[in-house]
């Protein structure tokens, strides 16, 4: 059920019904009265009744003992003569105003009978003669119907007289009407009219009863009891009009806050919720709306940090895609966090590679709450949220994504004032997951280009990078007027060692070589890998003396190796011949160069092999 709904329910509880009860509560008092006030009129109607029949039986004694003390009448009761006696009985009846008369002899017979239609409030008395009883009289002064129409007359009501056997004279058709019984009041229909009824006992004249018949009070409560109903009318108006008024309100406001929550829902937080009055839905206006400003400027936030993240992530990933270095990288993250999380101060340290970058205000108390903090995380393995005095740090341990786990590193940031928000923390730790990941993207990088460039047996130089390397080595030469020398060395009688040892013996020689060539060889030399079991090593800034002078030493180191066989019976032992050229003496380019220390290295195999030959210098080549 809807808000609406139910607040419609809840008004129609607490005032509707109660309004509802008390109306058919006032209904039924007023019914009450209404009904009492009819019956008050009918018993009082009743009581004149009884009064006039009261009159009548005075009136019908007084007319008996006339007649008894007629005597005519007496004389022809004497006679016993039925016809004498009817005749004196009409004449004395009239005479004394009798409108019913019945004369009995001494046994009971009737002997005269006058007015035949009934009798009301009738007196007996009995005859005595000078011998005993003469017999009896009934006397009636008024008939049913006179004693109806003076009742009417009185009461200005109709009236029934009724038998057991029914109706008896009415002076309204009663039908089949059932009354009240005798003593008590009742509401009945004569055709098709609601009449109110009363009946009583008429006294002495056995089972005949009185009814007397009212109108019941018309028009009901609203007529019976105006300003009542009017007042209720009213109540129940102004209730449902303040109900109304009060849904409307109510339910404006609920609207207006559901409208506004859509609006936020959709991302508007402009619309504000009105705050009408001081009442409990102000207040519920009013802390909504607050609540919408803080979502509205925490939403800010957000966009701002997500902008940042978007900024940091693209300048992370243009910085790797350039191909920057790691140093090159961090320095891209630690500037990049400062923006981010609000920082006035950053660093990363990278535990194996020694690399750090560090930016921002370089402030001891920034930097000493920023080393804090970063020992605190390596100690932990987690993130540390540090204040130190006014600075506060975050710090967090750069985490291996790939096996083994652990640490690469610390990116720690710094600030002075307010300690770092939760969302700050959040967008820290994303770049702190970026860093790790990129780091481990740039050692997998380098990892691959060094692959690229290495030789798998010996871990020298492979050709390729050989040639990288004198090309640009003898541009340096040549720029700045500087010696560049080659050696190229070649195992002597090679094959022979792979045929009677195997290839796999013939690897471990390369190998031993490849180790003997590192060794000997400057920091600027580099050794390499020429190809086959012949190798080169390019000493920039040195002449063909030096050239020669390490070939020698390379050469002797070789000669005097004991190389382990691999099936382990004992070692064997190789030697190698050795080609020396240096530019300019004997060359001009790397391509010369190189052809220069070849055709050395061809003299020395040709002198009869572990030897060194240095290449004549270029007149004396291009003599000979
Ligand atoms: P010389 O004294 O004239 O140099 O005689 P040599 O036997 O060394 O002759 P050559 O230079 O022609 O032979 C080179 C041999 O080196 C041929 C090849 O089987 C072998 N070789 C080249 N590369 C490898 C390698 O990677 N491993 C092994 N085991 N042998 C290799
Ligand atoms: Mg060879
Ligand atoms: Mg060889």
């Amino acid at each position: 059920m809807s808000f609406r709904g139910r607040l419609t329910l809840f008004f129609l509880l607490i005032v509707v019904m109660p309004m509802i009860a008390v109306a058919v509560l006032v209904t039924q008092v007023t019914t009450q009265s209404r009904n009492g006030k009819a019956d008050a009129r009918l018993a009082a109607g009743l009581e004149t009744a009884l009064s006039v029949y009261r009159d009548d039986a005075a009136a019908a004694r007084q007319a008996a003992n006339e007649l008894g003390r007629d005597p005519a009448l007496g004389v022809a009761l004497q006679s016993g003569d039925s016809a004498q006696v009817a005749a004196v009985a009409r004449v004395a009846a009239r005479r004394h105003r009798a409108r019913y008369l019945i004369v009995r002899d001494a046994e009971g017979r009737r002997l005269a009978a006058v007015g035949g239609s009934g009798a009301v409030a009738p007196y007996r008395l009995n005859l005595r003669g000078p011998s005993g009883g003469l017999g009896s009289l009934v006397v009636s002064t008024t008939t049913p119907s006179e004693y109806l129409a003076e009742v009417r007359h009185l009461t200005g009501r109709d009236a029934a007289l009724v038998g057991p056997a029914g109706p008896i004279s009415e002076t309204l058709a009663l039908g089949d009407a059932t009354l009240p019984a005798t003593g008590h009041s009742g509401d009945i229909e004569v055709a098709g009219d609601t009449l109110r009824a009363g009946t009583t006992d008429l006294p002495g004249s056995g089972d005949l009863r009185l009814a007397l018949f009212g109108p019941t009070e018309s028009g009901g409560f609203f007529s019976s009891s105006p300003l009542v109903a009017a007042v209720l009318v009213v109540f129940f108006a102004v209730a449902l009009v303040f109900v109304a008024m009060l849904l409307r309100a109510l339910g404006g406001q609920v609207a207006a806050m559901l409208d506004a929550a859509r609006r936020i829902g959709q991302g508007d937080f402009s619309h504000k919720v009105p705050v009408v009055g001081k009442d409990e839905m102000a207040g519920l206006a009013s802390e909504f709306n607050k609540m919408s400003d803080r979502l509205s400027t925490q939403m800010d936030e957000l966009r701002r940090q997500q902008i940042e993240i978007d900024r940091s992530v693209s300048r992370i990933g243009e910085a790797f895609a350039s191909g920057l270095d790691r140093q090159a990288l961090l320095q891209v993250v630690v500037e990049t966090s400062l923006g981010a999380c609000r920082a006035e101060y950053g660093t990363i340290v990278l535990s194996r590679e020694g690399a750090e970058a560090e930016a921002g205000d370089f402030n001891p108390g920034l930097r000493d709450a920023s080393v804090a903090a970063a020992e605190r995380a390596r100690a932990r393995n987690d993130l540390v949220v540090g204040r130190d005095g006014d600075h506060c740090a975050l710090a967090s341990p750069l985490r291996r994504l790939a096996e083994p786990p652990g640490n690469v590193g610390v990116m720690t940031v710094a600030r002075s004032g307010e300690q770092f928000s939760n969302a700050e923390r959040d967008v820290f730790l994303y770049l702190v997951g970026q860093v790790s990941a990129s780091i481990e993207n740039i050692a997998l990088h380098e990892l691959v280009s060094e692959q690229a460039v290495t030789d798998e047996l010996t871990g020298l130089s492979n050709n390729r990078r050989f040639r990288e390397l004198i090309s640009k080595e003898t541009a340096r030469a040549h720029r700045f007027g500087h010696e560049l020398s080659l050696i190229l060395l070649d195992i002597d009688d090679f094959k022979r060692v792979n045929d009677t040892h195997g290839h796999l013996q013939g690897d471990e020689v390369l190998r031993t070589i490849g180790v003997v060539l590192a060794s000997e060889s400057r920091g600027v030399d580099e050794p390499a890998r020429y190809g086959g079991e012949e190798f080169a090593v390019a000493l920039p800034e040195t002449g063909l003396g030096g050239a020669v002078e390490l070939g020698e030493r390379i050469r002797a180191r070789i000669e005097s190796e004991a190389i382990p066989r691999i099936d382990g019976s004992g070692t064997l032992k190789v030697t190698a011949s050795v080609g020396a050229a240096s530019m300019p003496a004997s060359a001009d380019s790397a391509r010369t160069l190189i052809a220069a220390a070849d055709a050395a290295l061809y003299e020395a195999k040709r002198c009869g092999k572990n030897r060194v030959s240095g290449a004549p210098a270029a007149s004396a080549a291009r003599r000979s």
